[in-house]
């Protein structure tokens, strides 16, 4: 028996709940994507997608890699600034200024985190409000607070995507947000709220945590904190939404959080670390609907800023007289605008 009172025999391990996979999801948003992309090309448009990438942190080159890699899959124009991690915050103003006026730029990315000596908020700040596809400009976020359309922050968008697209009621629900980021949480917590649910957001001071976890209906975990919402903490049934990405390196933990998943745990021995997010594996074994980590959320980021990025490409057109206005409104994912 496990410390969870559970057998250990994995093949009797039972999985109750339906995994909401965010692959398949990514490659339907993607299919219609390919659609409103090809109408643009039809009036000479190709929405294009600036990264800037300062220094050398591996887990940066890896995520603007993919949403590069995600650019050309949809022939999307992409371009790359990399500069040095010594950069100055004069500097990088300047990088992201020439980048608001070039015209074949319709969406701005600065990856995050930069290094210490550079004002990040200075740099968010400067970034186009129209070219803002990662949705973190304090005038997007006021336009989403007011539930106005806007550009929204990929991941929580993401999320909406995969509980619309799974048929997981939101209306009416009762919903807990775990983390209150200004990237994650908080966005995360608006748009349910835009949707009718009844909305808790729990945070690192949050008293009983659990038992509040436990009244959700559909629960979202935002911390960074590997495996910290287990099977206790959901209610039978609930819909569980995993957007924690922990890398796990330490043999001791893998073996608790995957001593139910075998083949987890012999691909973690086979390289030597692997994923998980803040819901414990065995989450699936209580939950109604759960999604996996990888292959959950992470996927729907990156669809949602490629959706952001033609809906940028869209509403500059439409603003300039290249497009007529709100010509193909009606193609680009609900989730990206703040109304649900
Ligand atoms: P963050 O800025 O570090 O925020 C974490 C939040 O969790 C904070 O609000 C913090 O509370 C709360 N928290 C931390 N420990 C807690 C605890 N023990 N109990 C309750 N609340 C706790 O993180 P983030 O940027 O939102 O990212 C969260 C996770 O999502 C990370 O694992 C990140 O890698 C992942 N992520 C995934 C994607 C994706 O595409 N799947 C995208 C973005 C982020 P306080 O405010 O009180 O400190």
């Amino acid at each position: 028996m496990t410390r969870s009172g559970h057998r250990k025999t994995h093949r009797s391990f039972p999985l109750a709940a339906r995994i909401l996979n965010g692959n398949k999801i990514r490659d339907e948003i993607y299919g219609e994507l390919a659609g409103e992309i090809s109408a643009l090309a039809g009036a000479g448009i190709r929405p294009g997608l600036a990264a800037v990438l300062v220094g050398d942190n591996p887990a940066s080159k890896v995520y603007v890699s993919s949403k590069i890699a995600a650019c050309e899959k949809l022939g999307l124009g992409s371009i790359q600034v990399t500069p040095d991690a010594s950069i100055t915050t004069a500097e990088l103003l300047a990088i992201v200024e020439d980048l608001n006026r070039r015209d074949d730029v319709d969406g701005i990315l600065v990856q995050l985190p930069l290094p210490p000596q550079v004002d990040a908020k200075k740099i968010l700040d400067a970034v186009d409000p129209a070219k803002d596809v990662d949705g973190f400009h304090p005038m997007n976020v006021g336009h989403l607070v007011a539930g106005r359309p806007t550009l929204v922050s990929c991941t929580p968008a993401g999320v909406m995507e995969i509980l619309r697209r799974s048929n997981i009621p939101v209306d009416g629900a009762n919903a807990v947000v775990l983390g209150r980021s200004d990237i994650v949480g908080k966005p995360m917590a608006l748009l349910l709220m835009h949707a009718n649910a009844t909305v808790t957001i729990c945070h690192s001071k949050t008293r009983d945590l659990p038992d509040v976890v436990r009244r959700a209906d559909i629960v979202v975990a935002a911390m960074g904190r590997p495996a910290m919402v287990t099977p206790d903490y959901i209610r039978p049934g609930a819909t569980v939404i995993d957007v924690g990405i922990n890398r796990v390196t330490d043999p001791a933990q893998a073996a608790k959080y995957f001593a139910n998943f075998p083949e987890r745990l012999a691909g973690f021995n086979a390289k030597g670390s692997t994923l998980v997010g803040d819901v414990h594996p065995d989450v699936g074994k209580v939950a109604g609907a759960i999604t996996p980590v990888p292959g959950g959320v992470g996927p729907l980021t990156i669809a949602m800023l490629m959706s952001n990025t033609v809906k940028a490409a869209r509403m500059r057109a439409e603003s300039d007289g290249r497009l007529p206005r709100d010509a193909s409104n009606a193609k680009i994912p609900v989730a990206a605008t703040a109304k649900h």
